[in-house]
Formats: structure tokens, sequence, C-alpha cells
């Protein structure tokens, strides 16, 4: 039987609007409005877009966007001066500094210099250590997404085998931190692991974050396995440019119980959840009730 397929375009389409609705009582009741800034460091194509769509989709749920393009031979000491007077403007709620940074710039050091309470993007060494330690984060907005989707499939994911592949910091460490606090039995899978398809045969779940187009092959999942892609690659298909995901989503879809497509599968969730995090940085920020339903 064919697998369900996920649908992140639908399910943030809901979230954005529920954010919105949040964001409209914020305002009318107190007169606050969340405020979102991104820092973008140099030109990178790939950036701009997602910067592009970042801003447009924060102020379509009503909030502030703040955006900071710098030329891409900005200094260290000018970037963290920009991250100190965000930290200490009030009208901006969530920091996020566009990744990759240029090479000269100290991607660890600039990230760690955002006010943790305002690190939307969940990569500060406060909120990874709040992470991985079951407490109150900030929560990286991609594997969040993730999450959010595969709650909403399963319900509950205890019990459950989980692999996930790739072990970046912004993808496959939260998301494995993420699974193992929801009570799955996480594997961490990366290049060096040994006879990977077996590893993935195993699992209930599959997150595939590799960055490889269409790596995982349908013969690797267990029959109902639930696959969530996160990659995005683009590649050249009989001379036209396409977007592929991790997976080969033609075999798994025939093996899979559920399967999130690429693109309109975790690509949209990923920007819901920026503005989940910055409705929650905003709450917390005046010490309003968390906004409901919007975080683990
Ligand atoms: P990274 O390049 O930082 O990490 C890739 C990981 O995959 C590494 O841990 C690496 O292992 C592992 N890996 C690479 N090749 C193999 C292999 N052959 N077998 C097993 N593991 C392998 O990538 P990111 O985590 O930043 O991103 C992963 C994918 O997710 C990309 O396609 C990216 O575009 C996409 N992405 C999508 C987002 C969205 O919004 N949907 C957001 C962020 C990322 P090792 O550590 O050993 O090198």
């Amino acid at each position: 039987m064919a697998a369900q397929v996920i649908d992140g375009k639908a399910f943030a389409a809901r979230m954005h609007a529920r954010v919105a609705d949040q964001v409209t009582a914020l305002r009318a009741g107190s007169g606050i409005t969340p405020g979102l800034a991104v820092v973008l460091v140099g030109a990178d194509p790939a950036s701009e877009v997602y910067v592009r769509s970042k801003a447009r989709q924060t102020v379509a749920a009503g909030m502030a966007s703040f955006e900071h393009r710098l030329p891409s031979d900005t200094t260290e000491t000018a970037l963290l001066a920009i991250i100190a007077a965000l930290n200490g403007d009030p009208a901006v709620h969530g920091i996020l500094v566009q990744l990759p940074l240029p090479a000269h710039l100290d991607s660890d050091l600039v990230i760690n210099a955002i006010n943790p309470a305002k690190d939307v993007d969940g990569f500060h060494v406060l909120n990874v250590g709040l992470l991985g330690t079951g407490q109150s984060a900030m929560v990286p907005c991609t594997p969040l997404g993730c999450l959010l989707l595969l709650r909403d499939l399963h319900g509950s994911l205890a019990g459950m085998d989980a692999v996930v592949l790739g072990r970046s910091n912004i993808v496959g460490k939260p998301m494995a931190n993420l699974l193992l606090a929801d009570s799955c039995t996480v594997t961490i899978a990366h290049s060096r692991t040994c006879n990977l398809p077996a590893v993935v045969g195993r699992a209930d779940i599959v997150v595939a974050a590799v960055g490889r187009p269409e790596m995982v092959k349908g013969s690797w999942l267990k029959p109902g396995a639930t696959v969530i892609d996160v990659g995005i690659n683009r590649i050249d298909r009989g001379g036209k440019t396409v977007l592929v995901g991790d997976v080969d989503y033609a075999s798994a879809a025939a093996v899979a119980g559920a399967i999130t497509p690429v693109p309109g599968g975790v690509g949209p969730m990923t920007i819901a959840c920026l503005l989940a995090n910055t409705l929650t940085a905003c709450a917390r920020a005046h010490g309003l009730p968390e906004p409901q339903g919007l975080t683990p």
C-alpha cells in the first residue's frame, strides 16, 4: 500500500494561523507586538531566499520584522556590536543570525553572543544544554517541526525505535534529544556508521538529515516505517534543476507507512516554528502565559 503523505505545508499553514491569532490577541490585550530580527551577512542566494521568506511570513503573522543585511566583509566586531544592540532592544524578542556565516566569522562566538532568551533558533549553548537536560529551552526550528509532525501522526512516540541520520548541531543532535525526551529509543547515524541500511531497517521512525540527494532507499526501510525527510538538495534532472530530499521518495513511499515529501514536508514547518518561538520568547520577556499548543 502507498504511504500516507505527511502534508507539512498544510500543518504549517494551520500553525501560522494559530500564531497569527495569538499575536492579534496579544496586540489587542497588551499593545505588545512580537518582533523578530534577522541578520544576514553576505549574499548567499539560498540564504537570501530564506531571509525574504522569513520576513514576509513574520509580517503576515502580525509581528514586526527587522532585517539587517550586512556586506560579506563585515568584521566580527561590527557583527557583535549589532547583536549587542539587538539584545538590548525591547522591540526585538527574537534574533536569528542566518547561517552559514562567511568563513572569517566564528559562528559559535556569534551565536553565543545572542541573549539566550532571544535565541529563537535554539543554537546558543545554553539552550542546547537546557534541551539536553530536559529543561525548558528554545528548541531549534527544523527538529521542532519534525517532532510536531510526528506527534500529530502518532500521538505518543513512547517506545518507538527512531533512527536519526546526521549529527549536525542544527538538525541531527537536537532531533535526537527531542525524540529521546518523547521516550523513543534513539540511534544517531552518521558518515562513519557501519551498515547503514541495517541500522535504518530497525527503525519505526527515520529522520534523514544528511544533505545527500535521495540517499535513503525504500529497500532499507522497515515496512510501515514513518519517514521524515529533512534534506533539501538541488539537483539537475534532464536539464532542469529540481528539489529532492535525502530520501529516494518513489522507492521509500512504496514501503513506508507515512512519508514527508520534498518540497512540502519539513521545509514549511521550519518557518512556522520560528514564528512560534518568537511568540514564546515575547511572552516570556513580558511575563505573560506561554502560547498554547505551539511548543513541546
Ligand atoms: P550537515 O552537513 O551539517 O550534516 C550532515 C550530517 O550527515 C553529518 O552528521 C554527516 O556525518 C552525515 N552524513 C553525511 N553523509 C553521510 C552518509 N553517506 N551516511 C551517513 N551520514 C552521512 O547538514 P545539516 O544537518 O545542516 O542538514 C542536513 C540536510 O537538511 C541538508 O540537506 C540541509 O539542506 C537540510 N536542512 C533542511 C532544513 C529545512 O528547513 N527543511 C533546515 C536545515 C537543514 P558526519 O558528522 O560524520 O560528517
